[in-house]
């Protein structure tokens, strides 16, 4: 008998902790936290010690499979090919569209930790229509922060709570960022912090909150609106942060003659460096009284007020606009809205700005900003947030971010001891200047794609539209329906692609993204145009590939399934190229290195991709010559660089020929190994100088752009007032020089581009008889599960193999319905049966359930009498991804999916 312990990552949920894996005679045995791991410090959570027995699924695939001649989709009847032949099937259609159009091959991936390949693949390939999982998830959270602090919570960078005195955390349940968020607040508690909770549901995180105040969905942003009018009403903002930071004492045109109408006021003489970002805005000195170049030294901007340039252009600083924006946004006008009491509002308030403003923290770091002022200390305002998809997966989640963006920045918190930390590659530049192509001609035959699959736009002209203003990508991402959907569209693919709308696909490859159930908003029809045939007898999404490790609801209706590897299976990268698991000191990246060899003929999709890639001949993967370049996905880790001799890789650890360089430095033919000695991770300290204020630390910049983790070095002021937005809003009101939307969405574009955040309620709740769908219906994930993940885990299992609709006990009585009892929940959409259960943890206006708990008979090889089946439900058959005159239920800003919209009733069995 041999026993050993190898040291990995863990991949039951995304938060990426360390494991030790036992094996006894190669098979595992038992996980535990690793205790040398920076993040998780030991910890493991019910998922991670349970990865043992998703190695013994009986759900696992093992063999490729291709759909049996005459057997029809969704019908599960399979027979088993070999990977050669897979890889000639796939070499040959891939091979026939890239030679003639690129862009009817998609490649969409689910919850996977690989956008930094999967991403460069479908460059290279040369197709538009890719993304991962974001735009269904929490693309609200990421943009709506990016766009206003240049960063965002969990892998960009979150609450510091080892020095806050308050913590609020709005709409979240059991989070992404798991482990160290639950350490993180039990030495917060520990340490006498106080934690406030909001959100509609007390479960999670809210368990354990010195106070939980209770919301009704989707209406936080006036919540917060209501107490940015309050922290300005009162005085309790951070004078000296707003008037130096932020945008708030640039002076905006408020002119409604000027071509300049709402944009910043600047001054034409002033050369800027550099187009993206310039730096000639101007501030009303009030000292002077007359207007100066913002930032100018001795310089002291007026927030209020109303000025006229010399050419007597009328101008107001962005702060003024700010504070007429909120001002009849009081506690009283958020009651109505929220269900949450005034006086509850204007006392959280006065907590957080008291907080922030008299429980500052003073750090003995020397820095100097972007200005050259010298600071001998650095300063925090000890609130701090944490926030995600409960604000984000809403239709007005974007603005609903903005207005938690400006509240953080209100207080002073950002990137500041006790409040908000980035982590790098954050801060980014607002917007960060990665870009789309921006029309067809971005897509060529037989070429890469001239530009990212997912990029920021900065105005209309870096939209990705044709002449007509028509969408190029499947999802309609980057066109005038979503501009600024990062994350792309996951769940628009499949209606679209059924639709031909803007164009059929010919094949759609599927990575561990469950888009037959719990992965779409419409479960029912999606799972109808999958198998939906044309006049001419052929599906009408012609090719479906779905690769995953498990046999998900999706795996149905493929033509062609390759089997993935587990975590313990295979090697992976938390790479600064995509998501690593940076600190709030320094950038951190970490790795997974194969326990045991793959299940029978179980491949990384990761060595998928480098196959296709290296047959396909696209250019990254093969030398001058066409030859293949990487022998498999560890060596392409390895010697891959962004650019030749950039000294940029996937991993920034253990750099150069000897392995002695960090972040930038030629290949190191050891890397892996250096990294397994390592505990799989590599760890970069900032010099304590550059840890904080990174949006304006001038010695940080530096830094960073020699490390090449910023490209420009420009200050990045908080955006409280959003001249991004205003660029789309002046075209849609027919006064930007360049592009403006078709006249059908002119409309849509000029009141959700607003410059200032507003409260609006979700479009579905506008769509929807209130009186007959009175309630609001959420979902969220639980502890012991992630996803659909975990379905066929038989640990797991045991702690949820079933879910109920949770009913605040009120509301239930007045229904009729008992505890326990089988039940109806009905939307506009559909209804579906459920057994529920009374909770006095749920306001009275919502019902919520757990997510993806109930799954299609025949899935996760459970048996036909399983719980999942018979006693459990998912609510994604009451969704719908399409709302009444044809819209998209999705975020008109960003294209976030606002499946958390839904309003239904119920009624007894
Ligand atoms: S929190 Fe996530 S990554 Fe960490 S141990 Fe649990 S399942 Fe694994």
């Amino acid at each position: 008998m041999s026993t050993e312990v190898k040291t990995t990552t863990c991949y039951m949920c995304a938060c990426r902790c360390g494991i030790r894996v036992h094996l006894r005679d190669g098979e595992v045995r038992y996980i535990e936290g690793n205790p040398a791991h920076p993040l998780n410090k030991g910890v493991i959570c019910a998922k991670g010690a349970s990865g043992i027995m998703k190695q013994k699924s009986p759900a696992r695939l093992t063999r490729p499979l291709r759909r049996k001649a005459g057997a029809e989709r969704g019908a599960g009847a399979f027979e088993p090919i070999s990977w050669d032949e897979a890889f000639a099937m796939l070499e040959k259609r891939l091979a026939a569209m890239r030679a003639t159009d690129p862009k009817k091959f998609a490649l969409f991936t689910g919850r996977d930790q690989m956008q930094a390949l999967t991403g460069l693949f479908a460059r290279q390939f040369g197709t538009p229509n890719y993304a991962a999982h974001g735009g269904f998830c929490s693309v609200n959270m990421a943009a709506g922060l990016i766009y206003t602090i240049g960063g965002s919570f969990w892998e960009f960078g979150g609450p510091d709570l080892e020095r806050a005195k308050l913590f609020v955390m709005l709409g979240t349940a059991e989070d992404h960022h798991s482990n160290p968020l639950k350490i993180a607040i039990s030495k917060f508690k520990r340490d006498g912090g106080r934690f406030i909770s909001v959100n509609p549901v007390r479960t999670g995180y809210s368990a354990i909150a010195d106070e939980w105040v209770p919301i009704r969905p989707g209406t936080d942003g006036a919540l917060l609106l209501a107490l940015n009018h309050e922290l300005i009403a009162q005085g309790l903002y951070d004078r000296e942060f707003v008037a130096r930071y932020t945008n708030g004492g640039q002076l905006v045109v408020t002119d409604p003659a000027s071509a300049r109408h709402g944009l910043l006021a600047v001054d034409e003489d002033v050369e800027p460096d550099n187009p993206l970002y310039p730096q000639n805005q101007l501030w009303w000195d009030r000292h002077s009284g007359r207007a100066v170049l913002s930032h100018t030294p001795g310089a002291d901007p007026r927030l209020f007020g109303s000025y006229r340039l010399a050419d007597g252009t009328r101008v107001q600083p962005a702060f003024q606009l700010l504070a007429e924006r909120v001002q009849p946004h009081t506690p009283e006008w958020a009651e109505g809205i929220t269900g949450i009491p005034a006086a509850t509002i204007r006392r959280l308030a006065h907590e957080m700005g008291v907080t922030a403003r008299d429980e500052k923290i003073e750090l003995p770091i020397a820095w100097t900003d972007c200005w050259g002022n010298e600071h001998q200390t650095v300063t925090g305002n000890p609130v701090a947030f944490h926030a995600m998809r409960g604000l984000a997966a809403h239709s007005n989640g974007f603005q609903t971010v903005r207005a938690l963006g400006i509240l953080m920045s209100l207080l002073g918190t950002i990137d500041r001891p006790g409040g908000f930390r980035h982590k790098a590659p954050f801060p980014r530049a607002i917007p960060p200047s990665a870009k789309t192509p921006t029309g067809p001609e971005g897509v060529q035959p037989g070429k890469p794609l001239a530009g990212l699959a997912l990029g920021w736009p900065g105005s209309p002209e870096d939209l990705f539209v044709d002449a007509d203003g028509k969408p190029v990508r499947i999802d309609k991402g980057f066109s005038w329906e979503y501009p600024l959907s990062v994350h792309g569209l996951m769940h628009n693919v499949i209606t679209n692609a059924w639709r031909g709308d803007p164009y059929r696909l010919d094949t759609l490859m599927i990575f561990m993204a469950n888009m037959a159930w719990n992965s779409t908003m419409n479960t029912d029809e999606v799972r109808r145009m999958l198998n939906d045939k044309g006049a001419d007898g052929e599906y009408r999404i012609p090719f479906l590939v779905v690769c995953d490790a498990f046999q998900s609801e999706m795996t149905a209706f493929a033509d062609l399934v390759l089997p993935d590897t587990t975590y313990l299976e295979r090697h992976d990268v938390m790479s600064m190229l995509d998501r690593p698991i940076s600190e709030f000191d320094g950038p951190v990246d970490s790795v997974r290195i194969p326990v045991v060899p793959p299940k029978g003929e179980c491949k990384p999709f990761q060595e998928v991709l480098i196959e296709l890639a290296s047959r396909l001949k696209l250019p990254a993967f093969v030398d001058a010559g066409g030859a293949r370049k990487y022998r498999d996905y560890p060596d392409f880790i390895v010697r891959h660089e962004t650019e030749p001799g950039s000294g940029i890789g996937f991993l920034a650890g253990w750099r150069g020929a000897d392995g002695s360089k960090a972040l930038l430095g030629e290949p190191n033919p050891r890397q892996w190994e250096m990294y397994e000695k390592n505990n799989c991770v590599f760890r970069y300290e900032l010099a304590p100088s550059y840890r904080y204020m990174r949006n304006w630390n001038r010695g940080y910049m530096e830094w960073a752009q020699r490390m090449r983790l910023r490209r420009y070095g420009e200050p990045i002021l908080v955006h409280l007032y959003s001249e991004v937005l205003q660029k789309f809003r002046l075209a849609a009101q027919g006064k930007w020089p360049g592009r403006r939307p078709p006249p059908e969405l002119a409309q849509r574009v000029a009141t959700h581009f607003d410059p200032l955040p507003f409260y609006s309620a979700p479009l579905e709740t506008l769509a929807t008889d209130l009186e007959k769908y009175p309630l609001a219906a959420i979902t969220q994930r639980p502890m012991a599960m992630y996803h659909s993940w975990d379905s066929q885990n038989a640990w797991l299992r045991q702690i949820h193999a079933h879910n109920y609709l949770f009913v605040n006990p009120r509301t239930a009585q007045d229904a009729g319905i008992a505890d326990g009892a089988w039940m109806w929940v009905e939307s506009q959409w559909g209804k579906v049966r459920c057994m529920g259960r009374h909770s006095e943890a749920v306001e009275p206006g919502t019902v919520w359930t757990w997510n993806a708990i109930g799954k299609s008979p025949g899935a996760w090889a459970l048996a036909p009498d399983a719980n999942e089946f018979t006693k459990g439900f998912i609510l994604n058959h009451l969704i719908s991804d399409t709302l009444p005159g044809d819209t998209s239920n999705s975020d008109p800003v960003t294209g976030q999916a606002g499946w958390y919209d839904v309003r239904v009733r119920i009624y007894p069995q």
